[in-house]
């Protein structure tokens, strides 16, 4: 079984592309299952979880299906990013979250040029939370769970078919499962994507990069020393203490040789020498690995009742910490409206959008980590722009906009002409009734009304209304979407009552 690219059929319910042939195939000609589930998910990653609970405050049936047998042991730590711990907060999960983890300031993510961020940062979580992967994988997995995901692991996606009414979706034992739509969240080699035929244009890797955590055999100072040192002109090289005797070891793995085996300590040691003289004395390794820099980026995010998110979207270097980031706010974005798509409220385009608002969002994320690897080159002219840039940040325009790109609060999605805050994220405010992020732990739009005259009507079952004069927003209203985005600004009810139209279909009566 396959994506198939026959005649295509008119579909019966739900709005779905017709710009491709051959997503109605019917291969068999036989009847298919019922649709057991409204949407399955390749993929119990952080983005597919993430997902998972998204859809689930909407009541939407999901099956997450994982082709691991055991959630990963392998501890990466990654860095939530300002505009992540803002969604988490938005679902009441960042005290559960932060628990976990440990806060650092905001600032030299920028290919790690050591800039404090700008102050005044609009944000009220304007930090970075250091976690280990396996951690935040977990919480959010428990999270779906506990909304009422269902979560199948040992189960793999090895291939699929859609016809007009769902997608039938078989394992790789054979069973063979059916849903009404499949979000591929398998990662960057994704088998929903290459099932799919999606192309995944962009650069290979070309430098490769040795990084693990271990015990180290000499003084701390030492340590600091030399890698102060090498730093200078290696970028690509670190020994950071990581607590309890343990370092985090960066360094380039040219001449490593086979990709496909996992690196030894021996390997480590080898490099560790070519670089800095001195191996460290490394030892008791907690884990280690290997990873490229290959940019690529999916050449669309939905064929028919199929999508894809996260990095099986999008891959790139893990320069500046983003691709974890960058999969769980796709998450963020895709799972209301898929919900409302299944629930029968969402209008025409609104599936759509989700493509329209992220392709570009990841599209700048490739293009920085591009400019952030060619600033860690050791050649003369990236190391000239690396200080010239170096330069720039003591102006706090271009430090700001930096670091908002890569926390991901600078994004305006095109909503159309409107004010500046229109297309953009509100940050957590006081209102009457405390945060704002803490009226939107359901998942709903909201009405933030500082008229106190305005009213949500037909679309109370979708969106809730607070009327609060006292609120800190220079404007008069502002219409929410689930994910905090500002879908409309002002105070006139008819106006209003066309963008609830737009963003949350026809009203209930
Ligand atoms: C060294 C390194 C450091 C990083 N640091 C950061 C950081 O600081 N911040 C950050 O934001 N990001 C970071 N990243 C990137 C981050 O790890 C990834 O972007 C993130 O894991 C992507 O999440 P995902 O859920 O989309 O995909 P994945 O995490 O790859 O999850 C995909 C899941 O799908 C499963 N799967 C695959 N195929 C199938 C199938 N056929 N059927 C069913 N299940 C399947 C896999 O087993 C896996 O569980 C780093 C990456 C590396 C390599």
């Amino acid at each position: 079984m396959h994506s198939q690219q026959v005649t295509a059929k008119q579909p019966s319910s739900d709005r779905v592309e017709r710009d491709v042939p051959g997503l109605w195939s019917s291969a068999s000609g036989a009847d298919p299952a019922p649709l057991m589930f409204d949407v399955i998910i390749a993929g119990c990653g952080p983005t597919g979880a993430m997902l998972a609970a998204e859809l689930r405050l909407h009541d939407v049936r999901v099956l997450v299906l994982e082709k691991e047998t055991e959630p990963a042991s392998f501890v990466r730590i990654v860095g939530l990013h300002i505009r992540s711990l803002e969604l988490m907060a938005m679902r009441g999960l960042l005290d559960r979250i932060r628990r976990h983890g440990r806060q650092r300031p905001a600032g030299g993510f920028f290919a790690a040029i050591p800039k404090p961020a700008p102050k005044g940062l609009d944000s009220a979580y304007a930090y970075l939370l250091g976690i280990p992967q396996p951690v935040i994988e977990h919480l959010l997995e428990e999270h779906a769970i506990e909304l009422g995901a269902q979560v199948r692991r040992g189960c793999a996606v090895a291939g699929f078919e859609q016809d007009d009414e769902g997608v039938t979706v078989e394992l790789a034992d054979g069973e063979q499962l059916r849903s009404r739509y499949l979000v591929g969240c398998d990662g960057g080699r994704s088998t929903v994507r290459k099932l799919l035929g999606v192309g995944f244009p962009g650069e290979p890797s070309r430098t490769e990069t040795l990084m693990g955590e271990m015990e180290v055999g000499v003084p701390q100072e030492e340590i600091a020393a030399k890698v102060t040192e090498i730093r200078e002109t290696h970028q690509r090289f670190w020994l950071r203490p990581f607590g309890e005797g343990v370092y985090s070891v960066l360094v380039p793995a040219a001449g490593v040789g086979d990709r496909a085996q996992p690196p030894t300590l021996e390997d480590f040691q080898q490099q560790l020498r070519t670089i800095a003289g001195t191996d460290f004395g490394v030892h008791s390794p907690r884990w280690m690995s290997r990873f490229g820099d290959a940019t690529r980026l999916a050449e669309r995010y939905r064929v028919g009742r199929v999508l894809l998110a996260g990095d099986a979207a999008h891959i790139h270097p893990p320069i500046g910490g983003q691709g974890l980031n960058l999969g769980v706010q796709d998450a963020f974005n895709l799972g209301w409206k898929l919900a409302a798509q299944i629930r029968g409220w969402a209008p025409e385009t609104l599936l759509d959008t989700y493509q329209a608002e992220r392709h570009p969002v990841a599209e700048d994320v490739l293009d920085n980590t591009r400019a952030q690897m060619e600033l860690q080159s050791t050649e003369p002219g990236p190391q000239a722009v690396r200080r010239l840039l170096t330069e720039l940040m003591d102006f706090d325009e271009v430090n700001r906009h930096l670091i908002e790109k890569i926390t991901a609060i600078g994004i305006r999605y095109d909503f159309g002409e409107g004010p500046d805050l229109l297309g953009r994220r509100l940050r957590d405010i006081d209102v009457k009734q405390g945060r704002l992020y803490g009226l939107l732990h359901r998942g709903r739009g909201l009405l933030l009304d500082r008229t106190e005259r305005l009213a949500v009507g037909g679309w109370s079952d979708r969106v809730d209304h607070l009327a609060d004069p006292t609120a800190v927003l220079d404007v008069p209203c502002v219409l929410l979407r689930p994910d905090g985005h500002v879908a409309w600004i002002g105070d006139d009810q008819q106006d209003l009552d066309d963008h609830l139209s737009r963003w949350f279909g026809k009203p209930a009566n």
